[in-house]
């Protein structure tokens, strides 16, 4: 951004007053990250499909299950979307995940669904790039902070027709698993969780950037249906996002999504979150 109106003679006081975080959150309900993990020991293979390069591929997890997105044959970054299996208008909440976790997900934390649902509908038990941290420029992995590479940006950018960015893919992908048109699945699909991408936003600028990912083959991050789930991965046109997106110029590689069912009896007393609790009365009389 640029600025240009003059300051005040306190700009420096201004500035360095102390931030204080929007919301605290402490007061989160805790996952029980040992039980899900014991569980995930015990669990079987249900399932495995992949999404090929410049493509997506939809998958189903039960409540209680476990799914981990792992790459396969090089660097990749997979572009998440998640819905409630039984109601597609309860969908993941990248913006309030952002506030409530920051900037970029990692074990212990959760993927939140969308008003007036506002319940955890993931929970990350795994992340074999946990190492990562916070780099040099500000940048870290599992971003929830970019939106999803779409072909109306490009438009308006660059006038340009490309039809394998992740809204797209993620797009034809739900439209092939319901049955469905283009039209009519696209509006179902929204701001992704950016699954091995390696983003931030640069000191000077405030700009949102990306570089290379540090994902290897082997990598992979693991998740708690906590909810019925359906899911589509799109394994992005940008590779491992070191250069760009949006077009087919970047090295491309699949990204595989396994689901596991938990053994009989392994979650003990664990129950699917309910619904937020506030009445939705909003003040109106
Ligand atoms: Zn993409």
């Amino acid at each position: 951004m640029t600025r240009t109106a003059a300051a005040p003679a306190d700009a420096e006081a201004r500035r360095a007053i102390k931030p204080v975080i929007c919301y605290p959150n402490e007061t989160l309900p805790v996952p029980d990250l040992p039980l899900y993990r014991q569980a995930r020991r015990g669990a079987v293979k249900a399932g495995e499909v992949m999404a090929q390069p410049r493509d997506a591929a939809c998958f189903e997890v039960p409540a209680g299950h476990f799914f981990r997105i792992s790459s396969v044959e090089g660097p990749q970054v997979g572009d998440l979307n998640l819905w409630n299996r039984n109601d597609l208008s309860e969908r993941f909440y990248s913006g309030k995940t952002r506030a409530l976790h920051g900037t970029h997900v990692t074990a212990g934390e959760r993927m939140w669904t969308s008003f007036p649902h506002l319940r955890p509908m993931a929970t990350i038990i795994e992340d074999s790039l946990g190492w990562y941290g916070i780099d040099q420029y500000g940048g870290s992995v599992h971003d929830v902070i970019g939106t999803r590479c779409d072909p109306y940006t490009g438009n308006l950018l660059a006038g340009s027709q490309y039809h394998h960015c992740c809204h797209s893919n993620l797009t034809r992908a739900l439209a092939g698993h319901l049955g469905v048109s283009a039209a009519e699945a696209e509006p179902h699909v929204h701001d992704v969780l950016n699954v091995f991408m390696c983003t931030g936003f640069t000191r000077d600028t405030g700009q949102y950037f990306m570089k290379a990912s540090p994902v290897r083959p082997g990598d992979y991050l693991e998740f708690f249906a906590e909810i019925d789930l359906l899911g589509a991965l799109s394994a992005c046109p940008g590779g491992d996002c070191s250069a760009e997106h949006s077009s087919d110029a970047a090295a491309c590689y699949p990204l595989k999504i396994e689901v596991f069912a938990p053994a009989e009896g392994a979650l003990g007393g664990w129950q699917s979150p309910p619904p937020n609790g506030y009445d939705r009365s909003h003040g109106c009389a």
